[in-house]
């Protein structure tokens, strides 16, 4: 089977959130298991120094978008056999600071940059030597390739053109421009409905993608089940459910060759079930790093995140003020809405010996974070999966989560099930419920073998991309072979 991703971040090349790692580690995985696989994404400035194997192709790229042409150049990098990563290169739209944007404002242009980048997609599946047999593209950066691919096939000639595949990463970005964006595409006219491209008179890139691909696929059964309602469904939860039969829910996996207790380059300790002294090791060197006062005994929580309403913070910062007053230590990673960063920043400041707070994107700490912590806090008011209450099981930092999304699907209670508890879960979305359950985690640090044995279940739960890569490449197959 021979598959092209297409994603606008991809790790280790570019990243802003869980999407890069997911695509990233897709790529390898479906490779691995013997599928010929190529992945475009947009060549970012500082991707060509940082990775000197990158070449260019033979591939030009010249393209209408609406009235003008532009063109690019596609560069390639071969990865592990079996996987091809190619860069489109437009230095205009690309080679900036960000990646969608800069001091917290979207870039003007996103949908000239987007739609660009969507007909490259289209162009590379038409013109690389090896046909892919499918395209799985992810989230609203790419959401028109379903709608360029269908049209392709059924009015411009291209009978053979490939199925194509959409993941939903996040349903809370769409890509929705003015009405006259959709010029960009060149499309007619006639795609610019409510059952394809249009969205209350404007252009919405992700609902063209939901209306168009032949498969939908979103990051946990649990999410899956939940954008089909009012409350979670964007407003697409109509569109979602008359695509609903060919709409499936598969967990996102963790890359265990880059999450890792032991031979990890972010740390400096190694550790592992058995042996939890190097852990200690690292949140005491965290604590320093991070300005705190170094106690081993004293329970050390951590978060990592886009600093988002999605992540739950009011009600984080609602808790930490309760529950500071008790003998514990938080330590934030994260960046995002400008008024959230400063009310972590003046928690730390009222709390010094308590609470710290790191703004801004640090991959090698947040590394350190997961594996220094005794616990992880992730209250999201939604979830689609996350990855970080994953990571975290790996590193021994018991979860405690909201009961949504992908976190509901991975995290398991103590109420659930004794035997195969693994983190904290609570239910309501308020800072009393979420203080009500670090005061769980209070006495669960207190009750040792309590605490072995959720570390236990933590540390040993796995999960691993074979299982994922498995149901993906079911689906696949399945919608090659449906007519
Ligand atoms: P989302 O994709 O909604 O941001 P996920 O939990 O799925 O949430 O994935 C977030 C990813 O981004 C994780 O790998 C996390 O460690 C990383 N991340 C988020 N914020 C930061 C940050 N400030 N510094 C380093 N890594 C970050």
């Amino acid at each position: 089977m021979k598959v092209l991703l297409a994603s606008s971040e991809v790790h280790p090349y570019s990243k802003t959130g869980g999407l890069a790692d997911v695509v990233g580690a897709l790529a390898k995985a479906l490779a691995k298991e013997g599928l010929q696989v190529g992945l475009a994404t947009p060549l970012y400035k500082g991707i060509l120094e940082k990775f000197p194997g990158i070449h260019p192709s033979d591939l030009r790229i010249d393209l209408p978008l609406g009235t003008r042409r532009v063109e690019g150049e596609v560069f390639q990098l071969e990865g592990e056999s079996g996987l091809t990563v190619y860069f489109i290169r437009q230095s205009d739209f690309f080679h900036r600071a960000g990646l969608y944007q800069e001091t917290g404002a979207d870039y003007p242009d996103n949908a000239e940059r987007f739609v660009f980048f969507s007909k490259c997609v289209m162009h590379l599946a038409r013109h690389l030597a090896w046909q892919p047999d499918l395209i799985h593209v992810h989230d609203w950066q790419v959401g028109l390739v379903p709608l360029l691919i269908k049209h392709a096939k059924e009015r411009a000639g291209w009978g053979t053109a490939p199925k194509t595949c959409l993941t939903i990463h996040n349903l809370a970005y769409q890509g929705v421009f003015p009405r006259s964006a959709y010029e960009l595409t060149n499309l007619p006219e006639d795609y610019f409905h409510p059952g394809g491209a249009e969205f209350y008179g404007r252009m919405n890139c992700l609902k063209a993608g939901i209306t168009c691909a032949d498969l939908i696929t979103t990051v946990s059964p649990r999410y899956a089940r939940e954008i089909l309602t009012e409350a979670f469904g964007g407003g697409l939860d109509d569109v979602l459910r008359q695509r609903q039969r060919s709409l499936v829910g598969i967990l996102n996996g963790v890359d265990y060759t880059e999450w890792k207790t032991t031979g990890n380059p972010f740390l400096n300790n190694s550790f592992a079930l058995r042996n939890l002294r190097g852990k200690e090791a690292e949140k005491l060197s965290l604590q320093l790093t991070m300005g705190l006062p170094q106690a081993s005994d004293r329970p050390l929580f951590g978060s990592i995140c886009r600093l988002v309403d999605q992540k739950g913070s009011d009600i984080l910062l609602g808790a930490l003020v309760e529950m500071l007053a008790a003998n514990m230590q938080f330590v934030l990673l994260g960046s995002g809405s400008p008024l959230l960063e400063k009310a972590f920043q003046n928690l730390a400041r009222r709390y010094p010996d308590k609470a710290a707070a790191r703004i801004g994107y640090d991959h090698p700490l947040s590394h350190r974070i997961e594996a220094g912590c005794d616990f992880y806090l992730m209250p999201s008011r939604f979830e689609p999966c996350g990855l970080n209450q994953m990571y975290s099981l790996r590193y021994g930092a018991i979860p405690i989560v909201r009961a949504t999304g992908g976190l509901d699907d991975s995290i398991i209670d103590l109420t659930e099930d004794l035997e195969q508890a693994n983190g904290i879960k609570f239910y309501e979305y308020s800072s009393r419920a979420l203080a009500k359950a670090i005061r769980k985690a209070l006495v669960l640090y207190r009750e040792l073998p309590l605490l072995r044995h959720f570390r236990k279940n933590a540390m040993s739960a796995d999960f691993s991309w074979d299982r994922t890569t498995a149901e993906y490449v079911d689906v696949y197959r399945r919608t090659l072979a449906a007519a």
